[in-house]
């Protein structure tokens, strides 16, 4: 999927069935720049992203229907290269996990201030707008333009976190990634992230990474953080 610059205005999917709360994600979102599109349910939501081309997509977990965590699913089935953050009504660490292995990139437990909501969005919206086009580590290429990653030839279906883990481990194999600038350039707004976020997202794209006999892999350097080492090397 080609992803919009940043002179764009880039498109939102809202789902939220509470109408308040879904006026206060409009006006705010708005204000940001976004064209907000609004859904109450999953199915409309997915209708709607049948027809159009969504940047970025703020789901509430809590919906009439087919769940956040669904609706997030299948927004992802649909593409790797939209940013997903799901809002959850209480931080229970089973509706994270839930939530990243749907595919979510980032989540807010409510009740959580607009400007962090903002400030996470613009986070992940960044990530698009830098780094190399193509990136090719002892058997894994990278197309950003694409945003498609293949390992063996094999082509591996990511979240836009992982995907961004991997690019960026793979942009630094040279070297050994510290924890913090994996959060640092991953997060943007580190001072909201658990540091653990980092070794459980490290664990999917391993697992991921396993699933197809890749070529590289990604090796713990204790006390210090993460690097992409090719087999063989
Ligand atoms: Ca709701």
């Amino acid at each position: 999927m080609h992803r919009t610059v940043d002179c764009v205005t880039p498109q939102i999917l809202v789902v939220e069935d509470e109408p308040e709360m879904a006026a206060l994600l409009v006006r705010g979102l708005q204000e940001e720049g976004y064209a907000v599109t609004v859904a109450g349910n999953g199915i409309d939501a997915m209708t709607l992203a049948g027809a159009a081309s969504f940047d970025a997509a703020v789901l509430d977990v809590m919906l009439p229907g087919m769940s956040g965590f669904e609706l997030c699913r299948r927004l992802r089935e649909k593409s790797t290269g939209i940013a997903i953050m799901l809002l959850t009504a209480r931080d229970a660490l089973d509706d994270r996990v839930r939530g990243l292995d749907a595919g979510a990139d980032d989540y807010l437990t409510k009740p959580f201030e607009f400007a962090e909501l903002a400030a996470r969005l613009r986070a992940l919206r960044r990530r698009d707008l830098i780094g190399a086009s193509r990136i090719d580590v002892g058997g894994l290429h990278i197309d950003m333009t694409r945003h498609a990653i293949s390992a063996g030839g094999t082509p591996l279906r990511l979240s836009r976190t992982e995907f961004e883990l991997l690019r960026l481990l793979a942009e630094n194999h040279t070297r050994i990634l510290p924890r913090a600038e994996i959060i640092d350039t991953i997060w943007g707004a580190a001072a909201y992230i658990d540091a653990n976020i980092v070794d459980q997202y490290v664990r999917y794209v391993r697992k991921k990474l396993d699933s197809v006999g890749s070529p590289v892999s990604i090796v713990a350097v204790r006390g210090v953080g993460f690097q992409l080492i090719a087999d063989g090397q």
